[in-house]
């Protein structure tokens, strides 16, 4: 059953959690069950450290130029592991990493994780989703109420501290040209790189 480690477009993910804080109205959990190549993104328990290496062996590690922590819930609620497991793959097999986030790793852990990342995490990707902080509590949801969007710039900002590639995303024909403006001063202000990622729905 492939469901820890899988592949997907030209990369290596890890699915570390189903924990998530947030409630996306678009979340691709709620209409799919897998993605790439894997059996189901639906764990029957969160890996352990050891699981996960072991879920390398389904793969050809050197292949690929890429490994990103992106599955069906939010990496950095598994954030000690990821850290364990990122420190693990950068020491056998030298590879790029990416953490793909809903930038909200910082209140799930009740501290500032970005100096953690430094040395083990190549690029940081968070899903912005709009440049307002009213429009992100109704798109999102995140358990944390109020406060939610400012801590995602926060989070953003002090990753750019620590990881050479900061981006924050959002997608496309899902927001309007002028929100994609105020997005792009956003990430300018922070430093960040703006990515309009393109519509899979
Ligand atoms: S942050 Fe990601 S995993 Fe969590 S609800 Fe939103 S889209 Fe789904």
């Amino acid at each position: 059953m492939k469901n820890i480690v899988y592949q997907a477009y030209d990369g290596l993910y890890i699915n570390l959690t189903n924990k998530c804080p947030c409630d996306c109205t678009f979340c691709e959990r709620n209409i799919m069950d897998r993605v790439g190549d894997s059996d189901s993104l639906w764990l029957e328990h969160e890996p352990s450290f050891r699981e996960v290496i072991d879920a390398f062996n389904n793969y050809d590690v050197d292949k690929f130029s890429e490994i990103i922590f992106c599955g069906f819930g939010e990496p950095t609620e598994r954030f000690d592991v990821l850290l364990e497991i990122a420190a693990y793959v950068k020491k056998t097999w030298n590879k790029k990493l990416r953490l793909n986030t809903n930038g909200l790793g910082s209140l799930v852990n009740g501290r500032n994780i970005a100096p953690d990342l430094s040395g083990l995490i190549d690029t940081v990707s968070i899903s912005l989703n709009t440049p307002d902080p009213k429009s992100y509590l109704e798109i999102v949801k995140p358990k944390f109420g109020e406060g939610s969007f400012e801590a995602l710039l926060d989070f953003a900002e002090e990753c750019t501290k620590y990881v050479p590639n900061v981006v924050l995303s959002t997608v496309e024909t899902t927001i309007t040209k002028e929100q994609e403006k105020e997005c792009a001063a956003i990430c300018e202000r922070i430093g960040a790189r703006y990515r309009i990622r393109e519509f899979e729905g």
